[in-house]
C-alpha cells in the first residue's frame, strides 16, 4: 500500500487569510460531505497553531494514530473521513510553538509518513495566513486547486484576497469560494440579518472569476455542532446546511476531474 500522497488523487488547500472565519468548520464539513457523496476522502489538519480538527470531528483527546512499520501513521477514521493532524501527537492543551522552518518541515513529514492509502481527494486544513509556512507547503505540496473560505467582512476580504494572489503566485488554481458567516436568521423572529455584510463574497468571485461555492449561515447549530465533535453534515444530513456542503463538494470534484457540472450546450458550427 502506498504511504504518502502517492495514492491520492486530488490534494486541494483550504484556506483563509484570516483566522477565526471558519475555515476549520468548513474543511470539516466539506470533508464529510465528500465522503457522504462516496468519495475516500482525507483530512489534514495543518493548522498548526490552533489544530483543532480533533475536537470538531470528536476525537477524544488523546486518542493516537496506530504506527505501522515503525514509521507510518493510520490516519483515524471520524464520520467516514481519514484524518491526521498533529493534535493527535500532542495533548489538547499542550502549546504548539513552531518557528518557520521546523513548522514546515513538520508539516511535510506528517503529509509523507502517514499512511493515507487511495483516496479521491486530500483536504488540507491550512494555517491561516498567507506567510513562509503557507506559502512553502503550496509549493511543495501537489496541489490540485484552493478552496478559499471567507466572511463578507471587508477586513477578511482584504486577507482572502491575498491567499488567493498567493495560490496564484505558486500556480494553484482557486477552485472556488466558501462564504461563512453569510446571514443570520433570528431565531425568534425569523429576521434575516447580513451581519458580516452582504456581497463581499460575490464581488472577489467575480474579480477572480471563482465560482461561490456555497453561502453558510451565521448559526448557533453549526457552532454547537462543531464543539460538540459532530458537524452539522454528519448530524443534520437532511438539513439545509448539509445540503449545501454537498453542493459545495459536488462542485468541488466536479471542477478537478475537469468535468464542470452540466452547462448550456455548445453549439458546434458546421459549414
Ligand atoms: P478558523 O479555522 O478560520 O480559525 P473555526 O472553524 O475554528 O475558524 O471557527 C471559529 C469559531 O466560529 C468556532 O467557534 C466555530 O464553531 C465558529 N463558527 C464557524 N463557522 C460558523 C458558522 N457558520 N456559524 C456559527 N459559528 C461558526
Amino acid at each position: 500500500m502506498s504511504q504518502g500522497v502517492g495514492a491520492v488523487k486530488y490534494i486541494v488547500a483550504v484556506a483563509s487569510g484570516k483566522g477565526g472565519v471558519g475555515k476549520s468548520t468548513v474543511s470539516a464539513n466539506l470533508a464529510v460531505a465528500a465522503a457522504q457523496l462516496g468519495y475516500q476522502v482525507g483530512l489534514l489538519d495543518a493548522d498548526i497553531y490552533g489544530p483543532s480538527q480533533a475536537r470538531l470531528l470528536g476525537i477524544a483527546d488523546g486518542v493516537m494514530p496506530d504506527v505501522i512499520e515503525e514509521k507510518f501513521f493510520i490516519p483515524i477514521e471520524a464520520h467516514g473521513v481519514s484524518a491526521m493532524s498533529m493534535a493527535f501527537l500532542t495533548r489538547e492543551k499542550t502549546p504548539m510553538v513552531w518557528r518557520g522552518p521546523m513548522a514546515s518541515g513538520a508539516l511535510q513529514q506528517m503529509i509523507e509518513s502517514t499512511r493515507w492509502g487511495e483516496l479521491d481527494v486530500l483536504f488540507v486544513d491550512m494555517p491561516p495566513g498567507t506567510g513562509d509556512i503557507q506559502l512553502t507547503l503550496s509549493q511543495r505540496t501537489r496541489l490540485a486547486g484552493a478552496v478559499v473560505v471567507t466572511t463578507p467582512q471587508d477586513i477578511a476580504l482584504i486577507d482572502a484576497r491575498r491567499a488567493i494572489e498567493m495560490f496564484q503566485k505558486v500556480s494553484v488554481p482557486i477552485v472556488g469560494m466558501v462564504q461563512n458567516m453569510a446571514i443570520h436568521t433570528c431565531s425568534n423572529c425569523g429576521h434575516e440579518d447580513p451581519v458580516f455584510g452582504s456581497d463581499g463574497g460575490q464581488t472577489l468571485a467575480n474579480e477572480y472569476e471563482a465560482p461561490i461555492l456555497a453561502n453558510i449561515p451565521l448559526s448557533r447549530v453549526i457552532r454547537e455542532t462543531s464543539d460538540a465533535g459532530a458537524p452539522i453534515s454528519a448530524v443534520d444530513k437532511d438539513g439545509s446546511v448539509a445540503a449545501a456542503y454537498r453542493e459545495a463538494a459536488a462542485a468541488v470534484m466536479a471542477t478537478l476531474s475537469g468535468s464542470e457540472a452540466p452547462r448550456a450546450p455548445t453549439i458546434s458550427m458546421t459549414e
